[in-house]
């Protein structure tokens, strides 16, 4: 696991003025681990891909139920 690519980015900017208070560390851990559109902690699953030998890591707001972010992990 010492390679990790982001597969795909599709969460949308937060609040501009949040963004201006936090660092650059802090906005990242709260993009993260939380909904982009209502604040809202996301769950994580993580799907195994036997045959490309990777995980699908896929983070959903439970309250929007949609899916933000998905990344892939290879397992090579
Ligand atoms: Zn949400």
């Amino acid at each position: 696991m010492d390679r990790i690519k982001p597969f795909t980015e599709t969460y949308s900017d937060m609040n501009p003025d949040v963004d201006d208070r936090l660092s650059a560390i802090q906005e990242f851990m709260h993009d993260q681990n939380h909904c982009c559109l209502c604040g809202s902690e996301l769950s994580f699953s993580h799907k195994l891909d036997h045959f490309n030998l990777t995980i699908e890591e896929d983070a959903r707001c439970g309250s929007c139920h949609i899916s933000l972010r998905t990344k892939t992990h290879s397992l090579q």
